[in-house]
């Protein structure tokens, strides 16, 4: 059988505004960084995925995931409404293609946090997207964050872990990588590389308060207004 040709937000030409993609291994603290710019940052429009796992506990239905059954993915990626979609660990991701479209003509900035699998999906489908890998400081970091999580079997842990490995190599494939030495130096470095596509106009936005602005010395972004 042939493999499916990708479909793009719109086949032919570019994106109307740049999404940003986050990814990288499982347990590298995407999702904190994810949560921190929903804080801190909510000018930043997150794509909300789909997925058949089960929700932890402290996790809200269409805030961390819209919980669905392997039933509504399946009928979700058979209409072609998912602009991605991985398996991982079991169980299947994917992000809804309609809100990212709706944002992006909007020319609103737009942000996936999503697994190597499916980056590479957004890749193929969205032309001048930007790709961010997030790295562990080092392997026994990142081991360490994984088997501190104690929401997985024994074989859940497994899985994530071979998972990370062949993750970790995939990020040559990335258009810039950062390292999470604090969540809040990533969220710095994504918010000024974010800014960034909107070159001057960054500034503008910025002064309205539409945007995240630096201190004088570039090194802190701070909300104008609440
Ligand atoms: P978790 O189960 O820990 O929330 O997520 C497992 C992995 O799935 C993480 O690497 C996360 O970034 C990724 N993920 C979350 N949503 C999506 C999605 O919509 N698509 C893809 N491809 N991966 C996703």
């Amino acid at each position: 059988m042939l493999a499916a040709e990708p479909r793009g937000l719109r086949r032919g030409s570019p994106a109307p505004a740049r999404l940003t993609v986050l990814s990288g291994p499982s347990a590298v603290g995407k999702s904190t960084v994810a949560a921190r710019l929903r804080d801190e940052c909510p000018w930043i429009w997150q794509s909300v995925s789909v997925t058949t796992r089960p929700p932890r506990p402290g996790e809200l239905d269409g805030r961390e995931y819209f919980f669905v059954s392997d039933q509504e993915f399946e009928k979700m990626a058979a209409r072609g409404e998912l602009l991605e979609s991985a398996r991982f660990a079991g169980n299947r991701y994917g992000t809804p293609r309609a809100p990212v479209q709706e944002r992006l003509e909007q020319g609103k900035p737009a942000l996936l946090e999503i697994d190597v699998a499916g980056a590479r999906q957004v890749r193929a489908a969205v032309p001048g997207a930007l790709l961010i890998f997030m790295a562990p400081p080092s392997w026994e970091e990142l081991e360490r964050r994984l088997s501190g999580r104690n929401t997985e079997s024994a074989e859940a842990m497994d899985a994530r872990l071979a998972a990370a490995r062949t993750e970790l190599a995939a990020s040559d494939e990335f258009d810039i990588t950062l390292v999470n030495t604090s969540v809040k130096d990533v969220c710095d470095q994504l918010v000024a590389l974010m800014l960034a596509q909107y070159g001057n106009a960054g500034q503008d936005l910025a002064q309205q308060g539409i945007l995240c602005n630096p201190d004088p010395e570039g090194t802190r972004w701070q909300r104008l207004r609440p």
